[in-house]
């Protein structure tokens, strides 16, 4: 049966949400395609960490070592090189993040691997990969077609698929022996220094009020702000309302800001252009208020309210906070 490798991403004793990401469409190729769905988790003493990937795999290729505790480009590469020298997947998937970036394009040259980046969906179409990607900061989606290889490597965008991957599967645990490093003197790893948050990451919100230019002007944001306190939800926002420096910059959804997937999205005053759309279509729920009906948002929302927010947001807020 033919494999695809997933590789896991971890840090700081945690797993990463691309990780769950890309086992659910691993799975959904797997499940169309007759193939079977491999974790590979490159660590040090992470048996306990790597087992929480078994309801999510077939099986979970477990390389453990000291040097592998920390990401470090080069001993990733000679392990994960390894392990498709030995394996031969057909697909090998690892995630468009500063990891799989600093990665793949490594990987693809040393292993003569046809390579697709940032991709946010793949198909398998006769034997093929077929994946999509978006150019021109998400104006244009380009469906690209690879040509027939035995291999193929991917990156995918975070954010583009459920981290809620189905648990049904039993995965066995296989240990594979780290490679020898004793020629690798390229880079080492001194230390993980984590970015200092200033702020809320709205990536990690469950629900985000967010607000575009209808807002208006600054002194309007406390209105927002009671709404979302009467629900719970952290506020975000479009590219203007950062541009003009009435929320933090780290707020901002879209191409130029943070990709979301929040379980609701609720957009007050946001026209809903392709920048901002590429960077919360995704969310489970998005509910628009705006007093054009012809504003893009609503192509994509599950819910509209075509009416002034300052009229919405006041009935909201009280209907909520009681
Ligand atoms: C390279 C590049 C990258 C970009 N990256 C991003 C990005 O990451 N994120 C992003 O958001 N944008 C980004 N943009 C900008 C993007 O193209 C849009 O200009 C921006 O998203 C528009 O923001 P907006 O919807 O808040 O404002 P507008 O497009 O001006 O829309 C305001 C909306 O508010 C509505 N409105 C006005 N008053 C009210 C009211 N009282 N009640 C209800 N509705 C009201 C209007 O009908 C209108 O639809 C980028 C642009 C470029 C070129």
């Amino acid at each position: 049966m033919e494999e695809i490798v997933v590789l896991a991403e971890h840090r700081d004793g945690e797993l990463r949400d691309i990780t769950f990401e890309m086992l659910t469409i691993a799975n959904q190729l797997g499940k169309e395609n007759d193939m079977a769905v491999t974790a590979l988790f490159l660590g040090h003493e992470a048996s306990d960490l790597s087992n929480r990937l078994k309801g999510a795999c077939d099986t979970i290729l477990l390389m453990e070592d000291p040097e592998l505790a920390h990401y470090n480009a080069d001993h990733y590469l000679m392990a994960i090189e390894t392990v498709i020298k030995s394996r031969n997947p057909i697909v090998t998937v690892i995630g468009h993040t500063a990891m799989g970036m600093d990665l793949a394009p490594v990987m693809a040259a040393r292993l003569s691997l046809p390579l697709v980046t940032d991709c946010v969906a793949v198909n398998v179409v006769d034997k093929k990969l077929d994946v999509l990607r978006q150019i021109y900061g998400g104006k244009i989606n380009a469906q690209l077609t690879m040509k027939p290889s035995d291999q193929y490597l991917i990156t995918l965008r975070p954010g583009s698929f459920d981290a809620e991957v189905e648990q049904g599967k039993s995965a066995d645990t296989q240990t594979v022996p780290a490679p020898s490093w004793t020629d690798l003197k390229g880079r080492q790893f001194l230390g993980y220094i984590e970015a200092e948050l200033k702020d809320v990451d709205i990536a990690a919100a469950d629900i985000l009020v967010s607000i575009g230019r209808g807002i208006g002007k600054p002194e309007n944001i406390s209105l927002v702000q009671d709404f979302a306190d009467s629900i719970g939800a952290t506020l975000s926002c479009s590219r203007p309302v950062a541009d003009e420096e009435w929320l933090p910059k780290s707020r901002q959804v879209g191409t130029s800001g943070k990709t979301v997937r929040p379980k609701i999205y609720i957009a007050f005053g946001i026209s809903g252009a392709y920048q901002h759309q590429a960077g919360m279509k995704n969310a489970d729920t998005i509910i628009a208020v705006n007093t054009d009906p012809r504003a893009p948002i609503f192509t994509i929302a599950h819910y509209g309210i075509v009416e002034d927010m300052f009229k919405v947001l006041p009935l909201l807020t009280e209907k909520f906070a009681k």
